[in-house]
């Protein structure tokens, strides 16, 4: 059973003025599509066909870079796309709330680290927000597609929230202002989505 390219949920201009329809257009139908395509080509015949993406890159060899770029690609985007929403909805609350409150203090705080950990990352990556089994929560960043479920990684628990920082998710628009798209992604994640997320990684 081959891995499906995951719909967006909302139409690609939704986003907007924060992250424009062109580049979730080609961010989705060519960067996520290709990554989708080289997994399934990648794993296609070998004992990882039919296995989730979770486990797939859970018990990841990592010299096996096919799978460890495609398969990163293929999850990290599927995540993005969920964790950020065109309504505004969804407030930071409830267990979520406390557990970000009782790593960073407060939300600003948190918000410059994860910005932080999103503008450092050199060239292209990923930042995190991670949950642990014991309910807390920390942040980290990732190069090229790798992601904390890979063996590892200097970066762990479960993410619940992530970042692209790659230039194809912002240079259209942005060109080399990581920062000011960095600060927009904050005005549209979908933190209904991440507290699902969170609950379901520490229960
Ligand atoms: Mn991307």
């Amino acid at each position: 059973m081959a891995f499906k390219l995951p719909e967006l949920g909302y139409a690609y201009n939704a986003l907007e003025p924060n992250i424009d329809a062109k580049t979730m257009e080609i961010h989705h139908s060519k960067h996520h599509n290709g990554y989708t395509t080289k997994l399934n080509g990648a794993i296609e015949g070998t004992d990882l066909d039919g296995k989730p993406i979770e486990d797939i890159l859970g018990n990841l060899d990592m010299n096996n870079k096919a799978v460890r770029n495609n398969g990163g690609g293929f999850y990290n985007h599927s995540l993005f796309w969920t964790v950020m929403n065109p309504e505004g909805k969804g407030r930071l609350s409830g267990a979520l709330k406390d557990a970000i409150e009782s790593k960073f203090k407060t939300f600003d705080a948190f918000k410059d680290d994860f910005s932080k950990a999103a503008a450092t990352q050199f060239g292209s990556g990923w930042a995190w927000l991670c949950a642990h089994k014991d309910g807390s929560v920390s942040v980290c960043s990732t190069p090229n597609q790798d992601n904390p479920l890979m063996p590892g990684v200097a970066c762990e628990g479960t993410p619940i929230l992530g970042l692209d920082v790659w230039e194809h998710a912002y240079y259209l628009n942005y060109q080399n202002r990581r920062p000011d798209y960095i600060e927009a992604f904050f005005n549209v994640i979908n933190w209904n989505e991440v507290e699902r997320r969170y609950a379901e990684a520490t229960k």
